[in-house]
């Protein structure tokens, strides 16, 4: 059993599954992954809501299902990318296939270290490091430029946040919120090194954000970015007031909201730090994040 996700091997391993199948472009197709295994895939209406997909095994044989109750292909495909960690991953088979079937949670928001390697693996396999990295480059800063990101991609608009975050020079940060509560928050390295603080999951979203807003009427339609101004001290309760650029918009399932916060004022050179302290980070937000 893993108690905390693997994140360098979870993308040595996707990196390695690009290498094997000669991908060198974007859009990453999943779906072509998975029959290049024999690995049967179909769509289906789960009815269950937070379902993303399935890993069913019959012997030697493995078939994905994906959800259709969300109507988008880059949630599709990147909820089949997430059943392909399940299958390439180590340790996961045995795991989370002891029944033969294993229904995923995909999206960033589940506390299972299987579920969150295979989200990693999902990112990781439909947004390759070197070609994303150039991807970032060419589109427009902020929510804008994270849509057309999941576009070119074809993956979740979560995922393509979260991996933007990655990657920016820009001091932000990615919350992933439901009906007003946080679910998880993400950091690009500007962000970290401001020491604004974090918020925790739980932790209710400020009432005059326009992320707020969102849930009160306020509701444009899917992807639809909406503009506001905030302070980071609302939301991460650091020491002193930090004004920062407030981008949201509604995701698929109900009350669901992506939020990104842009620091103003805050250096957005000297990002870079090594693959350890990366990983330090990321299991430092988790342990953050899920310690409620
Ligand atoms: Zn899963």
């Amino acid at each position: 059993m893993i108690s905390c996700p693997r994140l360098t091997l979870v993308e040595r391993i996707a990196a390695q599954v690009l290498r094997d199948h000669e991908i060198t472009q974007l859009p990453v197709c999943p779906i072509e992954i998975a029959e290049r295994n024999d690995i049967t895939v179909e769509g289906m209406s789960s009815g269950q809501a937070g379902c993303s997909g399935m890993l069913v095994r019959n012997g030697d044989n493995f078939g994905i299902l994906y959800s259709t109750d969300v109507k988008n292909v880059g949630f599709q495909r990147f909820s089949v990318a997430h059943e392909l960690g399940h299958y390439f991953l180590p340790e996961h088979t045995e795991n989370v296939l002891r029944n033969g079937q294993h229904i995923s949670k995909a999206g960033f928001s589940s506390s299972d270290a299987y579920e969150r390697e295979a989200d990693l693996f999902g990112a990781a396999l439909l947004m390759p490091k070197s070609l994303f990295r150039i991807a970032c480059e060419r589109v427009p800063e902020g929510l804008e430029g994270v849509l057309q990101l999941a576009q070119q991609c074809q993956t979740s608009i979560t995922a393509s946040a979260i991996n933007y975050a990655k990657m920016t020079d820009a001091p932000v940060a990615v919350i992933l919120s439901v009906y007003g509560k946080v679910k998880c928050c993400f950091q690009s390295d500007n962000m970290k090194r401001a020491h604004v603080g974090w918020c925790q999951k739980g932790d209710v979203v400020p009432g005059c954000s326009v992320t707020a807003s969102i849930l009160c009427g306020n509701t444009p339609y899917l992807g639809e970015p909406i503009y506001g101004e905030t302070d980071l001290q609302d939301w991460f309760g650091c020491d002193r007031p930090q004004p920062a650029r407030e981008e949201a918009t509604r995701l698929h399932w109900p009350g669901e909201v992506l939020t990104l916060l842009f620091a103003a004022g805050l250096p957005d050179d000297d990002r870079y730090l090594d693959e350890e302290d990366d990983e330090e980070d990321l299991v430092e937000s988790w342990t953050r994040r899920f310690k409620r």
